[in-house]
């Protein structure tokens, strides 16, 4: 075929083997039906990453993409539940706070729920006696109770406004989603790429070459590959935009230990003095991690930090990780998309990253250039992928910057630090009068910035007027019904583990 007709696109390839592989292997296998090979190829003696174990519950969308059984999963990857993630340390030392999934509460006439709550809130007596914020989330009260159920499907009961997602071992994630994909023709390759052809007409990949000289051809390329980024940034020479300015963060510190206590069914993120720490309870053990900037802290003190934080026995060594945070260029150029890794990372405060692999591989199934390469559609991946990043980093900023610490020079720069304007803008907006307005197609919904903002932020200055069209008594009323019904719920909701035990425990 001459090189300037546009080929039919017949074959992908995707290189690397760790989440983002297996999953864009999973996802894109459907296209197998309509007459496309998949095939990918990994490493054993490389290996993948092997952190990334909590999720935000867009995961729900992938899992049905792939028609999973939820019980299915969550004992094949040895998973817990997930209401959402608690920060302590970070507003102030000491204090903590509830980032939940699922609503605040519900808007009145138009009014949103943490206006009212805001400004009942600032008035004496019964009526302002309405308690803290995230007392009307019922997944941040079940959160704290230690229980969890499935949301219910009726929108008219308190059970409908749950929201969850998982935690999990992702070794294992990444095993069952190969199982998956090989069922459903997907092809694996063992091997390392050790070099990589380029077309001399466009500058496309042509094939990737292992070692021992076996050549695999195709006409889309996913670069899989994690922090090397073989194809997109070595064979594509895509630059990559750093953001450590912002996020000077460039470490982490991973180590699992024994679970010692009843399973908690939310991720803890405990900020330190250069950095935090997650802890995220699996079914067999926790995993536990320090996330840190190499210019605040030495990789001792970091260690140190991480061991005494532990609340069980540590199952090893710490596995130590470098990473800067920041995004490729473009994530689509020529016949190339890097997904997870490869692409960009963002540490996982938020736990986005298998978010964006996901989101990656969804805009891909709906971009799928089916013959040839249109720029079209390339330029609007790359914008909404890039937008996607932007946002995500925001809302990451916004809790190192939004603190009164400075009990450190890392908090002294983080918070002393300048913002991106799409951020300070935000902050403004809150500091004011409370409101929230969120991004066209963003990620976090109103009620995560609410939750961040108020667990961080001083109180705003005043709140929206149009509050005051509600009756005082009234108002406060209903939410004493309010605050009372979402207890209630929650209470009559069995304990984490019970519910694991019930449904979903891995033998
Ligand atoms: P990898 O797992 O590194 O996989 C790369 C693959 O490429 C491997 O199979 C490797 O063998 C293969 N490969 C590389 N070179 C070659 C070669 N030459 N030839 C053949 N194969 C090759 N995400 C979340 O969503 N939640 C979290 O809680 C979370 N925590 C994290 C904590 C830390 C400290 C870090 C660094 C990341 C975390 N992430 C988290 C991100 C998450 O780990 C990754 O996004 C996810 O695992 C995807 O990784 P990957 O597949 O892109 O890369």
């Amino acid at each position: 075929m001459s090189a300037d007709v546009p080929r039919p696109i017949r074959k992908v390839v995707i290189v690397g083997g760790g989440t983002a592989g297996w999953m864009a292997a999973a996802a894109l296998s459907r296209l197998t039906a309509a007459g496309v090979a998949i095939t990918l190829v990994e490493s054993e003696d490389i290996g993948t990453i092997g952190v990334g174990e909590a999720t935000i519950p867009s995961l729900h969308d992938f899992n049905r993409l792939l028609g999973i059984d939820e019980d299915a999963f969550v004992r094949a990857t040895r998973a817990t539940f997930k209401l959402g993630i608690e920060f302590v340390g970070w507003g102030r030392i000491g204090d903590r706070y509830m980032h939940p999934f699922g609503t605040h509460g519900r808007d009145v006439e138009g009014v949103k729920f943490h206006q009212l709550w805001l400004r009942q809130s600032r008035i004496d007596g019964a009526a302002g006696d309405v308690g803290r914020l995230d007392e009307y989330c019922l997944s941040a009260v079940a959160a704290h109770a230690g229980r969890f159920t499935r949301p219910s499907d009726n929108p008219a009961t308190v059970l409908a406004s749950l929201g969850y997602a998982f935690h999990f071992d992702a070794g294992l994630y990444g095993r069952y989603l190969r199982q998956l994909s090989e069922r459903t023709g997907v092809t694996r390759i063992e091997g390392r790429v050790t070099a990589v052809e380029r077309s001399e007409h466009n500058g496309h990949i042509a094939a990737v070459v292992l070692d021992g000289g076996r050549r695999i051809d195709g006409e889309l390329f996913v670069d899989c590959s994690g922090f090397r980024s073989l194809l997109l940034g070595d064979a594509m020479g895509v630059a990559f935009d750093s953001w450590q300015h912002w996020l000077p963060c460039d470490r982490a510190l991973a180590v699992p230990s024994t679970s010692t206590a009843a399973l908690l069914p939310y991720t803890r993120a405990t900020a330190g003095t250069a950095g935090w720490r997650w802890r995220i309870p699996l079914q067999h053990r926790v995993g536990n991690g320090h996330v840190y900037a190499s210019a605040f802290q030495d990789e001792a003190q970091a260690e140190d930090d991480l061991l005494r934080g532990l609340d069980g026995a540590a199952l090893g060594d710490a596995r130590r990780l470098r990473f800067v945070a920041g995004v490729r260029q473009r994530l689509w150029e020529g016949n190339c998309v890097a997904l997870g890794l490869a692409g960009g990372f963002l540490e996982p405060l938020e736990s986005t990253s298998i978010h964006l692999v996901q989101s990656g591989i969804s805009r891909l199934l709906s971009l799928f250039p089916d013959t040839g390469f249109a720029s079209a559609e390339r330029d609007e991946y790359n914008r909404l992928l890039r937008l996607e990043y932007e946002q995500i980093r925001d809302f990451i900023i916004l809790h190192y910057h939004a603190t009164t610490r400075d009990d450190s020079p890392f908090w002294n720069h983080c918070r002393t630090m300048d913002i991106p304007a799409s951020l300070s803008g935000k902050i403004a907006l809150w500091r004011s009068r409370a409101r929230v307005i969120r991004d066209q197609g963003g990620l976090f919904t109103d009620d995560s910035w609410i939750a961040v903002l108020a667990g961080q932020e001083p109180a705003p200055t005043s709140y929206d007027p149009l509050v005051d069209t509600l009756p005082v008594e009234e108002a406060g009323r209903f939410m004493h019904h309010l605050r009372d019904m979402i207890a209630k719920t929650a209470a009559a909701m069995p304990r984490h583990d019970a519910f694991i035990d019930r449904h979903c425990r891995a033998d």
